[in-house]
C-alpha cells in the first residue's frame, strides 16, 4: 500500500449496499468489496443476483453476505441492519442504491404507480438512512478505522434536477432524495457524518434496457451525451467509492453527476 491507495482503502469497515443484485448497486457492491470493504449486498427477490456478487467477492479473499429486505418497509430495513450487525459488528457505509420506474402520463398514472415508487425510492432511502445514521451514533467515532462517523451515498439520478414527462413520480422522488441527503448533511456534518450523492445519466442496467438495447435506441440516446457512449455500472461505483472513502473526507451535501455531459445541455453546443 502507498499513501493513494492508503486513501480507497475500506479494510476493516462495512458496507450496506441496497439493490445489490443487479446494475448500478451490484457494480457499487463489487467495487466496494474490491476496496476491502465487508460487503452486505441487500436484495429484494434476485436472490441469485446477489449471491453471484457476494461468492465473486469471496472468491477474490474477500467479505460479503446477501440479505433479502424490502427497503419500502421499515421492519425489513431494520433486519437489514441487524443482519449486517450480526456478520460484521458495526456499519460505516450505506449506499442507498434500490430504485424503480413505473412509467405512465400523469393523466393516466395510477395512485398505486405513484406510491410505489416513491415509497421505495424516496421513503426506502429515508429509512436505510435513518437505520444507517442511528448505527453510526450508537457505534461512536473509531479514528483508527475513519476519520468521520460514518459515510451515505445517495443514488439519485440527473432527473433530480431534469423534469422528465411520463415519469413525474421518478422524476418527484429524485428531487425529493436530493434535499434529503442535502438536509441530512446538514443536520450531522458536526457529528462527522458524511452524506453525500450521485446523480448517474444513462446507465446501461435492466431500468432502461429499452432505451439501449437496440442499435437505432443507442444512437438516439447518444445523441444526448456528449461524452459519446452510454455508462457502465462501474463509471458510476467509481464516484461512489471515492465517496465512501478517505480521499473526500472533507466532502458533504454533494452530488456529482456521472453522465458523460448529458446534463451540460449538449444540443446548445451548436449555438443557443
Ligand atoms: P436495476 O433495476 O438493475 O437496479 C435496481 C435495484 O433495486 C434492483 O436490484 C432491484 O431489485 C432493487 N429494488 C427495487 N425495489 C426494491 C425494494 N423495494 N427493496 C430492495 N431493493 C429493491 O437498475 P439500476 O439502474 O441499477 O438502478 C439503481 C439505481 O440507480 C436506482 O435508484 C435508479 O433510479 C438509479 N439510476 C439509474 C440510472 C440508469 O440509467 N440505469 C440512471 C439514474 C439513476
Amino acid at each position: 500500500m502507498n499513501a493513494i491507495t492508503d486513501l480507497f482503502d475500506l479494510r476493516g469497515q462495512t458496507a450496506v449496499v441496497t439493490g445489490a443484485s443487479s446494475g448500478i448497486g451490484a457494480g457499487i457492491a463489487r467495487l466496494l468489496g474490491e476496496a476491502g470493504a465487508n460487503v452486505v449486498a441487500n436484495y429484494r427477490r434476485n436472490e441469485e443476483g446477489a449471491r453471484a456478487v457476494v461468492d465473486e467477492l469471496r472468491q477474490g479473499g474477500g467479505e460479503a453476505v446477501s440479505v433479502q429486505a424490502d427497503v419500502s418497509k421499515e421492519d425489513d430495513v431494520a433486519r437489514l441492519f441487524d443482519a449486517a450487525r450480526d456478520a460484521y459488528g458495526t456499519v460505516h457505509i450505506l449506499v442507498a442504491n434500490a430504485g424503480l420506474q413505473r412509467d405512465a402520463p400523469a393523466h393516466e398514472m395510477s395512485l398505486d404507480d405513484w406510491s410505489k415508487v416513491i415509497d421505495v425510492n424516496l421513503t426506502g432511502q429515508f429509512l436505510c438512512c435513518r437505520e444507517a445514521i442511528r448505527e453510526f451514533r450508537s457505534r461512536g467515532m473509531v479514528p483508527e478505522t475513519c476519520p468521520s462517523l460514518g459515510k451515505i451515498v445517495s443514488i439519485s439520478s440527473v432527473h433530480q434536477f431534469i423534469p422528465w414527462a411520463g415519469r413525474v413520480n421518478y422524476a418527484a422522488s429524485k428531487g425529493g432524495i436530493m434535499l434529503m441527503m442535502q438536509s441530512l448533511a446538514q443536520e450531522y456534518a458536526h457529528e462527522k457524518i458524511r452524506v453525500n450523492g450521485i446523480a448517474p445519466g444513462a446507465i446501461k442496467t435492466n431500468i432502461n434496457t429499452s432505451a439501449w438495447d437496440d442499435p437505432q435506441a443507442e444512437r438516439s440516446l447518444l445523441e444526448k451525451i456528449p461524452y459519446g457512449r452510454v455508462g457502465e455500472p462501474r463509471d458510476v461505483a467509481q464516484a461512489a467509492l471515492w465517496l465512501a472513502s478517505d480521499a473526500s473526507d472533507y466532502v458533504t451535501g454533494e452530488t456529482i453527476v456521472v453522465d458523460g455531459g448529458m446534463a451540460l445541455y449538449p444540443s446548445f453546443r451548436e449555438g443557443g
